[in-house]
């Protein structure tokens, strides 16, 4: 049922339009998790393809300040983790440049994993947040920048600063060529991690 909010102020779908919820039922539906294969990435899962709604709500959210959206990103992924591992689960929000999270308001992806965190709680599953992983500020923006050129752009600069998890679960909301999945997977394997998933709202085909 609507109400006089919606009235006043009126809602869209942010993936297709129609005046709904921020992300209506039909949009939600057109998530399916599929393995998601890059080379040096082994264990890496996606909800969609970077393309049509999914793609509209991975940028409104992280370009155009739509800062509301990570309760249906983090639900999302919270509603596919426990079909692809047990728990409990330890998520590691991938790291945004020093620069880009000023310009986004804070480090976007940890916002996502608090509200996965907290939908799976609310489902029953034991879950954390580990915000242990950093870019430093001196890699440059990926865009345009070949695979070899990314893997290099990110060696080294990409590091876990805090207690790594046992086994940790690396929320991002795009797979590209997999550079930072890979530069995720690899910092927190070095830190003692065991056990490491990516699990990503969109992925290139
Ligand atoms: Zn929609």
């Amino acid at each position: 049922m609507r109400s006089i909010l919606d009235l006043i102020l009126p809602t869209y779908c942010v993936g297709c339009d129609i005046p709904a919820t921020v992300w209506c039922t039909d949009c939600a539906a057109s998530l399916a998790v599929f393995p998601v294969a890059r080379p040096d990435l082994r264990d890496a899962y996606a909800l969609a393809e970077y393309a049509g709604p999914a793609r509209r709500a991975v940028l409104a959210y992280k370009e155009r300040g739509r800062r509301e959206l990570s309760t249906m990103l983090g639900g999302a992924l919270a509603t596919v983790l426990p079909t692809i591992r047990a728990g409990p689960f330890a998520l590691v929000p991938a790291p945004s440049r020093p620069s880009a999270a000023r310009a986004r308001y804070g480090q976007h992806m940890t916002a996502v994993a608090h509200a996965c965190a907290t939908a799976l709680i609310r489902a029953g599953h034991q879950a954390t947040v580990a915000p242990v992983l950093r870019l430093s500020g001196r890699a440059r923006d990926s865009v345009g920048l070949t695979p070899q050129a990314r893997s290099a752009n990110l060696r080294g600069r990409l590091q876990c600063t805090g207690r790594a998890p046992t086994t940790a679960i690396v929320l991002d909301d795009v797979i590209t060529t997999g550079s930072t999945a890979t530069a995720c997977v690899t910092s927190l394997e070095k830190a003692g991690t065991k056990s490491v998933t990516v699990l990503a709202f969109t992925a290139t085909t």
